[in-house]
């Protein structure tokens, strides 16, 4: 043994499943996002279910969306916040967090960590809309919602 102070830190690639490549987030349209990465977990035809896990860098965020289908998601690592509705909640490891239909919904990284989680998903779904300019107004209406959307 050394007689040299040693440190341990963390497996860098931690969050990585062998044989599951991290996709990008989104590949069409122009809703602003930033720092995050998909990676599909699960997707077997015979179960009509998708489970991917999803990293958000620091500071990063996912899409302001919307949609018919429901979500459950998992808060795996980390820390951050989400909008669900008009509801903020800051969320941490092991959080569950459904959004009900048409809830609008928004996944914020903490400044100085990532936030990983599990989404499940209906295999078919509709498509998440993003709010128009009168529907982020009225959102921003809200001011700790502005306050939220500004970060
Ligand atoms: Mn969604």
């Amino acid at each position: 043994m050394s007689d040299e102070a040693t440190i341990h830190r963390p497996a860098i690639g931690a969050f990585r499943w062998a044989g599951v490549e991290p996709q990008p987030y989104k590949t069409e349209g122009d809703a602003p996002f930033r720092a995050v990465e998909r990676h599909t977990l699960f997707a077997d035809p015979a179960l009509p279910a998708h489970l991917r896990y999803f990293e958000i860098g620091p500071g990063g965020y996912s899409t302001l969306e919307r949609h018919a289908h429901r979500h459950s998601v998992m808060i795996l690592r980390g820390r951050g916040r989400c909008l669900v509705g008009e509801t903020i909640f800051d969320v941490a490891a092991h959080d569950l967090v459904s959004t009900p239909p048409w809830a609008w919904h928004q996944f914020r990284a903490a400044p100085d960590e990532p936030l990983g989680f599990l989404c499940l998903v209906d295999a078919a779904r509709d498509r998440p809309q993003t709010p128009s300019a009168e529907e982020l107004a009225a959102l921003r209406a809200d001011p700790t919602v502005a306050a939220f959307l500004e970060r």
